[in-house]
């Protein structure tokens, strides 16, 4: 089966308090998204990427991509306002039947292992989303009050959301919503079940300086070509 990947990396990423966005900072001298183009073409030689990047850092991801080496060369697409916008205008590159993970630029600590995991279980379910325990208790703040909720009850859910391309692309020919949170939120909204996969940990979604550092204990720095 065919295999794409949507990288979506059109973020402003302001909470991270830098100006460069949180996709074009360095960790032992390369962009975290290099990191992530380079799990995914580890995990599958031919898989077919499509980058998405904002106007302001076509040039950025352009140069980056074209620094990997890559059975299909990778396309890159402009994203849009919302995260929704960005993967709708990738998804516009997916032509024919295949698996299709959508994954954010800034999970670089993504693993082969977890990429195929989802990859394998999306050819049975037609779907997988990783999702992860909360290591935390939760409350639901509404403006009557606050309550708990039992942590057993709650998941926190990670990319590289996966589908069938012939369920995620036509759920995506849809205005935005705001209850669009990721992809499976759209794909349920297209009255499609959401199979639900074991994340990573690991797997963190850069957003502040701490997960800056932790990417950075984590990750091996590249080796060098010979
Ligand atoms: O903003 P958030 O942290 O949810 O972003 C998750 C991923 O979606 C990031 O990799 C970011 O670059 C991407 N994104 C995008 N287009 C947007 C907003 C976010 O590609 N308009």
């Amino acid at each position: 089966m065919e295999k794409y990947a949507v990288i979506v990396a059109a973020g402003s990423g302001l909470r991270m308090g830098t100006n460069l966005p949180k996709q074009f900072l360095l960790i032992h001298k390369k962009p975290i998204l290099w990191y992530t183009l380079h799990v995914f073409l580890k995990s599958f030689k031919e898989i077919r990427i499509i980058l998405v990047v904002s106007g302001e850092y076509f040039d950025a991801g352009r140069a980056i991509s074209d620094e990997m080496v890559s059975v299909n060369p990778i396309q890159t697409v402009t994203g849009g306002e919302t995260r929704f916008d960005s993967v709708k205008n990738g998804l516009s590159l997916v032509k024919e039947k295949s698996v299709v993970f959508v994954h954010d630029a800034v999970r670089c600590l993504v693993t082969p292992s977890l990429i195929h995991h989802c990859y394998e279980e999306t050819l049975r379910f037609g779907s997988a989303i990783p999702c992860v325990d909360s290591k935390d208790s939760i409350r639901i703040v509404q403006p009557s009050g606050h309550q708990s909720v039992k942590r057993t009850e709650v998941k926190l859910v990670q990319t590289p959301q996966t589908f069938f391309s012939d369920i995620l692309v036509p759920a995506y020919q849809t205005d935005y919503q705001e209850t669009f949170t990721d992809d499976a939120s759209v794909v349920e909204s297209a009255h499609h079940n959401i199979h639900l996969v074991e994340g990573d940990s690991n797997n963190i979604k850069i957003t502040t300086p701490l997960d800056l550092a932790i990417a950075e204990k984590l990750l091996d720095p590249p080796q060098p070509a010979v």
